[in-house]
């Protein structure tokens, strides 16, 4: 996707070889028209695949998960990285942060995604596939099914896209990072 493309260029920040900093606009800040023009991207792609619900892990993945399911006319869920009080019969997955580097479980109240939904996954980035792993978790215990997987930007020398398609599972991504440097980043073939 073109447009995001440019604005990674223009304000994403390259931490190191293995992180990028984008919360200018994606994932602390957020760019309203950018999230339209992404979900409008991530619904035409997936226009056909019978979604009934779209998927998310707060918070990161909030604004471009809720833009998809808007353009696809659905609900959106994310999951949370945290057990409330409130939440009464909670289906539970434990993941590993990729950012944070520690373990967290992931928590979604059970009757959100149904037995027989068709969920679509969306998040902000991919890296190795454990925010991915979790979502697989959580849906097999709701016994709905994982029709594929929408990601603003994947690193795609991590391990993340191998275990996507591994499972068979459709992966689209919008801006394919091949390696990225102080010289900045080499987009990779959709
Ligand atoms: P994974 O579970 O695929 O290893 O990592 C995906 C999650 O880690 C995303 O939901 C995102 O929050 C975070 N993440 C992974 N790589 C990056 C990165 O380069 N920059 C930022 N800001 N977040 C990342």
């Amino acid at each position: 996707m073109e447009e995001l493309k440019r604005i990674i260029e223009e304000k994403g920040k390259v931490l190191s070889d293995q992180v990028l900093k984008t919360d200018t606009f994606l994932n602390h800040a957020i760019d309203p028209a950018l999230m339209d023009a992404i979900g409008r991207d991530f619904a035409g792609h997936f226009r056909d695949a019978g979604i009934t619900k779209v998927v998310t892990i707060e918070s990161g993945g909030i604004a471009p998960a809720l833009a998809t399911a808007m353009h696809l006319g659905v609900p959106m869920v994310f999951v949370k990285k945290a057990h409330p009080v409130t939440m009464n019969h909670p289906l539970t997955a434990m993941v590993h942060s990729f950012t944070k580097n520690r373990d967290y479980e992931l928590c979604m109240e059970s009757g959100l995604i149904e037995a027989g939904d068709n969920v679509l996954f969306i998040d902000d980035f991919l890296a190795n596939g454990d925010a991915f792993k979790g979502i697989l978790t959580l849906l097999d215990q709701a016994q709905a099914h994982l029709a594929g997987a929408g990601i603003c930007i994947g690193k795609s020398w991590q391990r993340g896209r191998k275990t996507i398609q591994d499972q068979g599972i459709p992966l689209y991504v919008l801006a394919p990072i091949r390696s990225m440097s102080e010289e900045g980043i080499v987009w990779d073939e959709n």
